[in-house]
């Protein structure tokens, strides 16, 4: 723990006003084979450099750096509730597994800066192989294990691998999912085609290998089994990876990210925000799939030197206490989950919060998603630990705004995700005129570049949609744009919206899907709900909302549903204002969401006015958007 009294404002200051010396300080939170000759370049805005003439390696960093103090500690601990599976890897067996991998795939070919796609479960295997391309300079694209074959396919093409790594088949809610077969659909679809693809049998699923193409892992890892793979050295501004945005506005962007910076990024930030000490056990409910899967399954948590659960099943199998007796069998320090999982939990019992002891728990952090107050309440008063909203993206890699408690033991707030991080230059700025905003005032969340270390180099094999997707909305200024709509109150605290494009239009008045959707969500009858925009011929726009009940049965009889529906529509006349009524709101048992667990409100407001519902390669479940279309038509 840090024992500087220092405050986090001065702190984010000095961030700002003296990047270099700064970042030089936290970057000694890593190893580095060869010392960086200068901290920034930032003479080609909006690209930025990082640590420039360095020389280090993420996987030296996440594993071999720990070999002489934490050789027989626990470094990944691989829990699948689907299959029962149940295994922890000290961080000298990760080291060796890792070695394994990486020699199996030296073996088929790739080698320094070509794309590995890795297309897996929840499984050790995955991490191994991400951490295995990272350990010989091999750039890794994780794409969502279960992806339909035409999003696997567009992403093999604009990666264009040398290698796949795939499994026989994921799991979920006691389903298996066969990967092979849509594997196989999407290699013959895409115009790139890999040299190889490398296969981890899980025995759950049958499948057929391509002469030539095709190999099992499992006889190649014999035959490397004392194999010693020497790490490469990288510059500090070669890619470590790419990873694709969650698709919940649009077409996934292809972000591209660095070796140095990203390092130091995370170290930084689990000394800081996350307060996660060497020995301890972290554990996020996300996916390899994700940014979060990235930073803070595989990557943050092992260069701090904590052992990291990887979970492959749901929040609520075999029951919704699960995530807690991990939490108590593994000692779990921090914890980082979703909002969503926690709505998903609000429908159960909440005895299932306090029957394990979660007294280990040092903070449960939250992010994805606006979490609402009486989310944040619910989850907060139930497990009695406390509960870090954390707002940040893809593209950043690692927080923009949250608390520090490394810092400073700045209070949370309930609503709010918190102040800006050291390193972003957070604006709220005016759309239209670009200029800033003051407390109270609704802006544009941005961040004048440069980005801090670990976000973004650029959109992947595209440097001009990088400039022109993210720093060219906000006119006179060369400001990087969130596409998060928030608002400042008086003492500093950010709240967070809603996207831009899901600003409303209500008669004149700009409205927030998400300050409607709070103001449902606080009706104790809600889990969960979703706030649209709905073109009107007389008033712009009207708000449209879509709730999920905690209990089902109150809302069988029509009247029933009536009933709760005025009631809901009064309570937001009450916190908001009439001007912000939805006109009517539905009730459905699921939201759409994408894979990651993000409602999608472009789909559903596409359905609200009859048009098409648009992309939905990222959509969890394409029956919900029918759930809206009925409840739309009444039925
Ligand atoms: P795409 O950019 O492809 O449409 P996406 O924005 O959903 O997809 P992500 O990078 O996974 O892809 O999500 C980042 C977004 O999630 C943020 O821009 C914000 O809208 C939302 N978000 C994340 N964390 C929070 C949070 N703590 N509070 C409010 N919103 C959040
Ligand atoms: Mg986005």
């Amino acid at each position: 723990m840090t024992t500087n009294k220092q405050s986090l404002s001065a702190f984010h200051h000095r961030s700002i006003t003296d990047r270099a010396e700064f970042w030089a300080e936290q970057a000694t939170l890593i190893d580095w084979h060869k010392p960086f000759t200068q901290v920034l370049d930032d003479s080609r805005l909006p690209f930025a450099r990082w640590f420039l003439g360095g020389e280090t390696n993420l996987c030296h960093n996440a594993v071999d750096r720990h070999l002489p103090t934490l050789a027989d500690k626990p470094a990944l601990i691989f829990v699948s509730t689907e299959t029962g599976a149940e295994r922890t890897y000290t961080f000298a067996e990760l080291h060796s597994e890792v070695m394994r991998m990486a020699a199996v795939m030296q073996a088929l070919g790739v080698e320094r800066g070509d794309r590995v796609l890795i297309y897996m479960p929840m499984i050790a295997e995955a991490a191994f192989a991400m951490l295995a391309c990272a350990r010989i300079g091999a750039i890794h694209s994780v794409v969502f294990g279960g992806f339909a074959s035409h999003s696997l396919a567009s992403r093999i093409d604009d990666a264009a691998p040398r290698l796949i790594v795939s499994a026989d088949a994921g799991s979920r809610g006691g389903k298996v999912i066969p990967y092979k077969g849509l594997l196989d659909e999407a290699i013959s679809l895409a115009t790139s085609k890999p040299d190889a693809v490398l296969m981890v049998d899980r025995g759950l699923a049958p499948y057929a290998l391509v002469a030539g193409r095709d190999h099992d892992y499992a006889p190649l890892r014999d035959q490397h089994l004392n194999a010693i793979v020497p790490v490469t050295w990288l510059e500090s501004n070669e890619i470590s990876y790419t990873l694709y945005t969650s698709g919940t506005t649009g077409k996934p962007k292809g972000v591209q990210r660095d070796v140095g910076g990203y390092a130091v990024a995370l170290a930084a930030s689990m000394k800081h925000i996350f307060c996660g000490n060497q020995g301890e056990t972290y554990f996020s409910t996300s996916d390899i799939g994700w940014v979060v899967g990235h930073s803070y399954i595989v990557y943050g948590p092992l260069i701090a030197g904590m052992a990291t659960i990887m979970y492959e099943g749901t929040p609520v199998r075999p029951d919704a206490g699960i995530l807690w007796q991990l939490v108590e069998r593994y000692k779990v320090t921090v914890m980082f989950s979703a909002p969503t999982a926690i709505r998903v939990l609000k429908k159960q019992d909440p005895a299932w919060l306090t029957r394990y002891d979660t007294s280990s728990l040092r903070a449960l952090f939250l992010a994805g998603e606006p979490l609402d107050e009486p989310t944040a309440r619910w989850i907060s008063e139930s497990l009695g630990r406390p509960i870090i909203d954390n707002y940040w993206q893809t593209e950043t890699g690692w927080p923009i705004l949250t608390v520090a408690h490394g810092i400073e033991k700045t209070p949370t707030r309930f609503g709010s995700p918190g102040m800006p991080m050291y390193g972003y230059d957070v604006r709220l700025l005016h759309e239209q005129t670009g200029e800033e905003v003051g407390p109270n005032e609704k802006g544009v969340v941005a961040v004048l570049p440069p980005l801090p270390p670990g976000c973004m180099q650029t959109v992947w094999g595209d440097d001009e949609r990088f400039v022109k997707t993210y720093f060219s909305s906000i006119p006179g200024k060369l400001a990087y744009s969130t596409f998060d709509w928030g608002v400042r109150d008086d003492d500093g605290y950010y709240f967070i919206l809603g996207r831009t494009d899901d600003v409303i239009n209500v008669a004149g008045h700009r409205l927030g899907t998400r300050e409607i959707e709070e103001s449902l969500s606080s009706h104790a009858a809600v889990a969960e709900c979703a706030v649209v925009g709905v073109a009107d011929t007389l008033k712009g726009q009207v708000a449209v909302g879509f709730a999920v009940v905690k209990d089902p049965s109150l809302i069988e009889e029509i009247d029933d549903r009536l009933k709760l529906e005025g009631e809901l529509m009064a309570t937001v006349d009450r916190q908001l204002g009439a001007v912000a009524r939805p006109s009517r709101v539905y009730f459905v048992s699921t939201l759409p969401k994408t894979r990651s667990g993000k409602v999608l409100r472009r789909s559903i407001q596409a359905v609200c006015e009859g048009r098409d519902p648009g992309d939905l390669t990222t959509i969890e479940d394409p029956s919900t958007l029918e759930q809206v279309r009925q409840a739309l038509a009444g039925r």
